[in-house]
């Protein structure tokens, strides 16, 4: 990449929670480059809700040039990695001085904002003329997805079918059996134990079987299965042995990337021990942005702050106004939980932590 500004290059890969918060934060110490294959941040979580209400969308995509001032963007995938450099799909090689993985889970949605709400509106659409929708996968998306379509559309049929024995199963089975009679009290129908092959469908399809012989009939319906990692583009390269079962990559106490010095990877990516959470991901971007900067000033290495993981805290959104929350001593479900997320789904305080107007657009 053409010449330097500063001594010291970072270079972040992944422009969700995680890398979005750090780089901004180090924008004015370092060299700054940011690798995402969109040109705007999206909240990952609202993205539901913005299907359903098109509006929302405007405060939870941001362009990444808002919150960027003073930092370079490149859009494009990172596909490589060299000792010292970055290959990108788009053919370029970046060097970097100190490099942070922050590639979560890979995006499929289009490269502007002004694309990606027209999506929105699209799926809007769908939504609104369609009589009956299916939701297939019953953990934090198809709940959430169920939950405002219920509240919003409530004479729909809205059928879930999750493979597990119990909905959400990443929170505690008190927590899920709330959010199964929230659902049912809502007219939404709940299948658990039993599968629909994604795989074998198409976008017109209107009848389906799942693996128990069960018929659903549906106008529309939503893909809510887990997303891989993003760490496919790292199994043949120097980070190869770093890369585990999960596709996690493994990091130390440090959040570097285990046997390297310059190498950190936060947010979902990262296999420290502890639920996956954005709220979780900036943590680790606030640590480690505070590491490189000691490093960048000649720090010591013993200076380096360790990171603690989290205790399980989750918060699933059920329609407008409730939620269910698994805290770490006890699990909740209504309003109270709802008060917290549902409304504006960390929005305002997202936003904000970009250095951005909660309520502006
Ligand atoms: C339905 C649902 C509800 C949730 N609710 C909450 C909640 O209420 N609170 C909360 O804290 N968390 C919530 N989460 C979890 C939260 O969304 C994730 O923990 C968070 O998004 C992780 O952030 P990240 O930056 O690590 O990764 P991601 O958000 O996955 O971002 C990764 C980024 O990297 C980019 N990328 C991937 N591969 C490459 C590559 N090779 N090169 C360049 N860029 C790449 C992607 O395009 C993307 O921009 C929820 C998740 C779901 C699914």
């Amino acid at each position: 990449m053409e010449g330097s500004r500063r001594s010291t290059r970072v270079v972040v890969i992944g422009g969700g929670p995680a890398g979005s918060l750090i780089a901004r934060t180090l924008q004015f110490v370092a060299d700054v480059v940011l690798i995402d294959p969109k040109e705007y941040f999206e909240v990952p979580w609202a993205a539901l809700r913005c299907a359903v209400e098109p509006k929302f969308a405007e405060r939870s995509l941001i362009n990444h040039k808002e919150y960027l001032t003073n930092a370079r963007l490149v859009t494009s995938t990172a596909v490589d990695l060299t000792e010292r450099e970055i290959i990108t799909a788009n053919g370029r090689w970046i060097s970097y001085d100190y490099l942070v993985i922050a590639t979560g889970h890979p995006t499929s949605v289009p490269l502007t904002r002004t694309e990606r709400l027209k999506q929105f509106k699209e799926a809007h659409e769908q939504m609104k003329s369609a009589n009956s929708v299916l939701i297939i996968g019953g953990g934090p998306t198809g709940v959430e997805l169920a939950g405002e379509i219920a509240s919003d559309f409530p004479a729909k049929q809205v059928t879930l079918v999750h493979k597990g024995l119990r909905l959400v199963e990443f929170i505690g089975s008190k927590a899920s059996a709330k959010t199964f009679s929230w659902l049912t009290s809502k007219n939404v129908k709940v299948l658990l134990n039993q599968e629909i092959t994604v795989d074998q469908l198409n976008s017109k399809q209107t009848e389906f079987v799942t693996t128990e012989g069960t018929k659903v009939q549906a106008d529309c319906w939503f893909n809510c299965t887990g997303k891989e990692l993003g760490s496919s583009w790292l199994r043949e390269g120097i980070l190869k042995d770093r890369v585990n079962k999960q596709g996690q990559v493994m990091v130390d106490e440090h959040l570097r990337v285990l046997g390297t010095k310059t190498i950190f990877a936060i947010g979902d990516i990262n296999d420290t021990a502890e639920s996956k959470q954005g709220y979780i991901a900036q943590k680790h971007a606030i640590l480690t942005a505070k590491n490189i900067k000691l490093l960048i000033k000649g720090g010591k290495e013993s200076h380096l702050s360790s990171y603690k993981p989290a205790s399980t805290m989750a918060i699933v959104s059920l329609g407008r106004k409730e939620a269910v929350a698994q805290l770490p001593f006890f699990t909740a479900i209504g309003h109270i939980p709802g008060m917290l997320k549902s409304k504006d789904l960390f929005i305002g305080k997202t936003r904000r932590e970009l250095g951005l107007d909660p309520d502006g657009i």
